[in-house]
């Protein structure tokens, strides 16, 4: 893997916290490992080319972050991911914070601030899991890699 802009060789190095949001989600991102050149301004490049989608998924359809299950006639019950207690569909403010695996990646941490459910049997505070939230959370990801400097499509 080399710099698109000098060509020396990359080395994958943790950069600074990032940050990103979209439709009343955010998202940080803690121990992202990219490779760099070492030169200041020049582009990160992600550890492996399918790197962003593979988080994005780790992240929106794994099961690192506690989600709310979503089921019935047209995902009229909302589940609680902990303990299958229903739950109202009505959502609070709260953070869920987990340690994300992406293969082939060093794993990350990731905060995720917004909507969320909490559990009145078990307490778990968890993501929606609806797909406007998935798909708000796909784009704060993608924003806040971008953040990073990635160039994300
Ligand atoms: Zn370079
Ligand atoms: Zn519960």
């Amino acid at each position: 893997m080399r710099c698109r802009a000098c060509r020396e060789l990359l080395e994958l190095s943790e950069v600074e916290p990032v940050h990103g949001e979209s439709d009343g989600v955010a998202v940080e991102l803690y121990g992202l490992r990219l490779g760099r050149c070492g030169v200041e301004n020049h582009p990160p490049e992600p550890p492996f080319p399918d790197f962003a989608a593979d988080l994005v998924a780790a992240v929106t359809q794994g099961d690192a972050l506690p989600t709310a299950r979503q089921r019935g006639w047209r995902r009229s019950r909302t589940l609680c991911a902990g303990c299958v207690q229903g739950l109202e569909s009505s959502t609070g403010e709260g953070e869920v914070r987990a340690r994300v695996r992406v293969e082939r990646a060093a794993s990350l941490t990731v905060t995720v601030r917004g909507p969320c459910l909490e559990c009145p049997a078990c307490r778990t505070c968890q993501l929606p899991g609806t797909p406007e939230h998935r798909s708000a959370l796909t784009a704060a990801l993608l924003a806040a890699l971008g953040a990073s400097g990635l160039v994300v499509e």
